[in-house]
């Protein structure tokens, strides 16, 4: 059994978050050290350590999280303008926590994708 973080505190409410939206299969709330204007983090509310843990069974809840990364954006205002999704997976991919989460980011102009 994969080990809880903080995010599954966050899903049942046991620590204080900013929820933008919930359903029976994720969860999004907004970032505690937002990096850009908009800074959403959409996780399943199953616990999936990394995308390197993904089965074919988490399909449907993954898809989720495109669903409600679209919806959030137009929500914030910024889904014409654009805007950016981002998995990061392990040491190498600057994952902090091991609870799968997808970020959405946006209201500025990101620039490139890799800066150093
Ligand atoms: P990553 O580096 O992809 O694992 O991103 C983890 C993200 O979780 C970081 O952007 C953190 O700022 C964010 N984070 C950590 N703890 C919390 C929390 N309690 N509430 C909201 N966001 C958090």
């Amino acid at each position: 059994m994969a080990e809880e973080t903080i995010f599954s505190k966050i899903i049942r409410k046991e620590i204080p978050a900013d929820i933008l939206y919930q359903d029976e299969l994720v969860t999004a709330f907004r970032d505690i050290n937002p990096r850009a204007p908009s800074h959403i983090l959409i996780i399943p509310n199953q616990l999936i350590p990394t995308v390197n843990d993904i089965e074919s069974d988490d399909e449907v809840a993954l898809g989720r999280l495109f669903t409600v990364a679209r919806k959030l954006a137009e929500q914030e205002g910024i889904a014409q303008d654009g805007y950016r999704l981002i998995v990061n997976c392990n040491a190498h991919g600057g994952q902090e926590v091991y609870h799968i989460h997808m970020h959405l980011l946006g209201g500025k102009p990101l620039g490139p994708l890799l800066m150093n």
